[in-house]
């Protein structure tokens, strides 16, 4: 029999506390967001049933479908995937976070939104730590410009920073970028720019999660390990 949701996602809590405290670190300051892009109504159910908070999501639609499915639970909801400005309406609809803001045209357009709905939609800034190409997430050098211009939008709220480095199955190849991503933080905060809060940081996946702890990660968007891979 494979193992039960409920028993992969204790075993995945056990090892954020353990990582947590040998870095020295509050284990309540680790959050786990559970990542069910792709997987099906009653997986999900599993896991809220197990104690899952925080459901991170990659697209819009299918996202809907699951919040409306599962209305009646206590769960907030995390955008991660890459977010097209003409789904920005729903995006703050739906979400209390999103992870995966990299260009001042799509936080207008958030802003826009928000500003409609009367909300202060909470967002991240994706960065392309690694420089590749084909990532999404805006460039090292750009970032500080990019907060300077997002943090006078009245209906945003930044709240840290977000990246998904290079895959690499030597989870220690990426903790220089997650490292990178910290200094950053740490850079951005010492600029002390009015309404931009540096407190998140999400980073670290299934495959690299724990190094990602060590190296100051808040925000954890685990998914195969909750759930298993993914058809
Ligand atoms: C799918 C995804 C994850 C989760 O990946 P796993 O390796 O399954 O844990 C995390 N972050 C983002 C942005 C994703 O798209």
């Amino acid at each position: 029999m494979p193992e039960s949701i409920q028993s992969r996602l204790k075993r995945v809590q056990d090892r954020i506390k353990t990582v947590a405290l040998s870095s020295g670190r509050d284990p309540k300051t680790v959050k786990l967001v559970a990542v069910s892009k792709t997987v099906p109504l009653d997986p999900i159910r599993a896991a809220i049933k197990a104690g899952v908070t925080v459901l991170g999501e990659n697209y819009v639609q299918e996202a809907r479908e699951k919040i409306e499915a599962l209305k009646g639970e206590k769960i907030s909801w995390h955008f991660i995937g890459h977010l097209q400005s003409n789904k920005a309406k729903y995006a703050v609809k739906l979400f209390d976070l999103i992870h995966s803001v990299d260009s001042l045209k799509l936080a207008r357009e958030l802003n826009k939104r928000a500003n409609a709905l009367d909300k202060v939609q909470k967002i991240l800034i994706q960065v392309n730590i690694s420089a590749e190409a084909t990532k999404s997430g805006i460039d090292t050098e750009g970032v500080v410009d990019l907060v300077r211009q997002i943090a006078p939008l009245e209906n945003l709220a930044i709240c840290g920073l977000m990246t998904m480095p290079p895959y690499f199955n030597a989870p220690d190849k990426v903790r220089p970028y997650f490292r990178a991503l910290r200094s950053l933080q740490v850079l951005i905060r010492d600029k002390a720019i009015p309404h931009v809060d540096m407190t998140e940081l999400s980073m670290g996946m299934t495959g690299d999660f724990e190094v990602a702890i060590e190296e100051g990660a808040t925000l954890v968007r685990i998914g195969t390990a909750i759930f298993g891979e993914r058809r």
